[in-house]
């Protein structure tokens, strides 16, 4: 989605035919997005109001907490529906940006440089494929693993200045694991807690994690779920396992080991 929306900001794509193949048809509000920065990215949507955080706490059970500010950087916050609405009303402006809603199963090389994709129905001929279908890594890689909710108490018990970038749990010898919060206002907040781990535990074990957090920082504060988003991110630079080179095949994301830095990388 962020590649189709910088490719209509340049006009040396923006005329091409594109076609966006996707099983998904509707879009959900499946993910939280948040990242640093000094202004917010040109991709941020416009839609909503803005929501940042300047000031993060972290902290340990035995090493106390620390608040910080990051200066002249906010924390932004992105809305996973925003994001998806903003860039759909763009493509609006595009007649020759197309959807189709089927399962791609392989691309191919074919004469004169050209490749085709296979979905599920048909096979599509194209100049350029971009590749941004996550597969299974090479080998089993460590992920970071999350559930988090986002959760409105009945009083207002919410410090809402300070976002938790991470709140370590008590040492457990076998994994590493640490609440991350985004406090909206003084009533709500997301509550996300989070392992790395290359076979993560069942569902319920983040649930009872998240009960156990709410207990503890909000005792006998009543309080409503409103949404739970989960995810697995690789923190992995290895290329996946279908990453063969083709001049006309572009990896990105995920698929193409963009998700986490490469330790190495100049910053
Ligand atoms: C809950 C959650 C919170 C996150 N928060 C942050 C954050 O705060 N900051 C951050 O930097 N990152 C965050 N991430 C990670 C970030 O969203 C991902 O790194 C990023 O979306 C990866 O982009 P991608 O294009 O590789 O994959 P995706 O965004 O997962 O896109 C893959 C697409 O491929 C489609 N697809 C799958 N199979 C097929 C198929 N066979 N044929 C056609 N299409 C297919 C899927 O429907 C999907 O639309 C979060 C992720 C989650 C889940």
């Amino acid at each position: 989605m962020s590649f189709l929306f910088y490719a209509l900001q340049s006009t040396r794509l923006n005329h091409l035919n594109i076609l966006v193949i996707d099983p998904q048809k509707t879009r959900e509000n499946d993910r939280t997005w948040c990242y640093w920065a000094e202004e917010p990215l040109e991709i941020h949507p416009k839609n909503t109001p803005l929501i940042s955080w300047n000031t993060f706490k972290v902290s340990h059970p035995e090493h106390g907490q620390v608040t910080r500010t990051l200066q002249d950087f906010n924390y932004y916050h992105i809305k996973g529906s925003d994001f998806y609405d903003a860039i759909f009303e763009q493509v609006t402006q595009f007649p020759n940006v197309h959807f189709l809603y089927e399962k791609v199963e392989n691309w191919a090389p074919l004469p004169q440089n050209s490749v085709c994709v296979q979905t599920e129905n048909q096979r599509i001929e194209a100049r350029k494929i971009i590749w941004s279908i996550p597969e299974k890594p090479k080998q089993p890689t460590l992920k970071q693993v999350f559930v988090g909710w986002k959760v409105t108490f009945d009083r207002q018990v919410v410090n809402p200045e300070a976002v938790t970038f991470m709140a370590f749990d008590k040492q457990d010898a076998h994994m590493l694991g640490f609440y991350y919060v985004l406090p909206y206002s003084s009533d709500t907040a997301l509550i996300e807690y989070t392992i790395y781990a290359k076979t993560p535990p069942e569902k319920a074990f983040f649930h009872q994690k998240l009960k156990e957090y709410l207990d503890s920082t909000y005792p006998d504060e009543p309080y409503t779920l409103e949404f739970e988003e989960q995810g697995a991110i690789p923190m992995s630079t290895l290329a996946p396992a279908r990453s063969e080179s083709h001049p006309q095949v572009i990896y990105t994301g995920t698929a193409g080991a963009c998700t986490k830095l490469p330790l190495d990388l100049p910053l």
